[in-house]
């Protein structure tokens, strides 16, 4: 994991010296609110005015970035001369920011950038203010891809910010759902890698380390009240963690069929995976009794539970009503997933039928 992270309390300023490096003029990427409402565009600015640092501002990123979007960033920061990338907000102005960062070197046709070959970028700082995506330390951008009906991931080593500054202030704002679904995305993240074909002694380390940090932050989840700052900063070290887990071994099936949830239903990522997770794992444990690796009493252990009806009634709790599809949607839903490249990536590989069950039984 290639970016250098720095974390805590005012970690922007007390750290801009390492912005210097960079150049001369930033392109600022944010969405339209959240960098402004959390404090975390106003700490970017201090510390590049006390650097003597310039910047031009592109404020328009939406949830699941578009293509066009990207594009438009990538001509500010051309036009506008910068030589650097400040990406602020949760994961879709991150990725909007790492994409626009390598199409500002790299000459590409809309239609071909899911296949384009990016080998590099401007320097990107990366500053989340979601708990969720990990996307601060990855080499993936998600898109919308309206040509496969779904979102689709670039990644390209290149991508990888070089800095990502955690301060958790920025996410006391968070209002309580997606704070939820962020921390579900950050959970999927940790088990999906650890059921990746790719899945390391290292990588299961984090992984185990940011589940058991998600875990003890269930409670007060689960729980009507405020989120206390002690749970927000758990939770941004577990999704950074759970990103560094997924830089290595990558997503699986359930990334693959939540895009689908996103993209025609405009659920939230994180909530889209979340509604998918226990039947997912049921699936993986019922397949697991065939003999070979046994993953999910491990992913048990990290979570401190018993069984995974204990993991479906906490996630219940968490995502209350869930939202329906009917079958003729989730035959073609399970169409599209299974051409995703993230299907191969699981240690027990899922076929049409088993995505068209486990979308069956989270949301028919
Ligand atoms: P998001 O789409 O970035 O943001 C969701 C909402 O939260 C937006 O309305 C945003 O407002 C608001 N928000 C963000 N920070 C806030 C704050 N501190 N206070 C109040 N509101 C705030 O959500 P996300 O779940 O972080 O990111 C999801 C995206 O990341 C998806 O596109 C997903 O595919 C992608 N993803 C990427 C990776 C990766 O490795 N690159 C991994 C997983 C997921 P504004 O619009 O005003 O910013
Ligand atoms: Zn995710």
């Amino acid at each position: 994991m290639p970016t250098r992270l720095v974390m805590g309390e005012d970690c922007i300023f007390e750290n801009r010296d390492l912005l210097i490096g960079l150049g001369k003029k930033a392109l600022i990427v944010t969405g339209e609110n959240s960098a402004k409402a959390s404090g975390s565009l106003a700490d970017m600015v201090k510390a590049l005015e006390a650097n003597g640092q310039t910047y031009a501002l592109y404020d328009k990123v939406m949830s699941n970035p578009t293509v066009d979007c990207v594009f438009e960033a990538a001509e500010l920061a051309k036009s506008g001369g910068c030589s650097f990338v400040a990406a602020l907000g949760g994961g879709s102005p991150m990725d909007a920011a790492k994409a626009a960062a390598a199409l500002a070197l790299t000459k590409v046709e809309k239609a071909g950038v899911f296949g384009a070959r990016l080998t590099e970028a401007l320097p990107v700082a990366a500053v989340p203010t979601t708990a969720g995506t990990g996307s601060e330390v990855t080499q993936y951008a998600i898109l919308t891809n309206d040509a496969a009906g779904t979102k689709t991931s670039v990644a390209a080593p290149a991508l990888f910010p070089r800095f990502a500054f955690l301060d958790a202030r920025y996410t006391a704002g968070l209002n309580r759902n997606i704070t939820v679904n962020t921390a579900i995305d950050a959970l999927s993240h940790a088990v999906e890698g650890m059921l990746s074909v790719r899945a390391s002694a290292l990588s299961d380390a984090l992984a185990r380390e940011s589940i058991a940090a998600i875990a003890g932050c269930l409670p007060v989840l689960e729980a009507a009240g405020t989120i206390d700052m002690d749970t927000r900063r758990k939770l941004l070290y577990a999704s950074t963690l759970a990103g560094m887990v997924i830089a290595n071994t990558g997503t699986t099936a359930v990334h693959a069929m939540g895009y689908l949830l996103t993209y025609n239903k405009n659920i939230d990522h994180g909530r889209a995976n979340g509604l998918l997770f226990t039947h997912f794992l049921k699936f993986i444990e019922e397949k697991e009794k065939i003999p070979g690796s046994r993953r999910i009493p491990a992913i048990l252990s990290a979570l401190g539970m018993q069984n995974l009806d204990e993991l479906g009634r906490s996630l219940d709790k968490l995502l209350g009503t869930r939202e329906k599809c009917i079958p003729a949607e989730l035959e073609q839903y399970a169409e599209t997933a299974i051409k995703a490249k993230n299907i191969s990536n699981c240690v027990i590989r899922a076929d049409r039928e088993d995505l068209l069950a486990i979308f069956t039984k989270s949301v028919g």
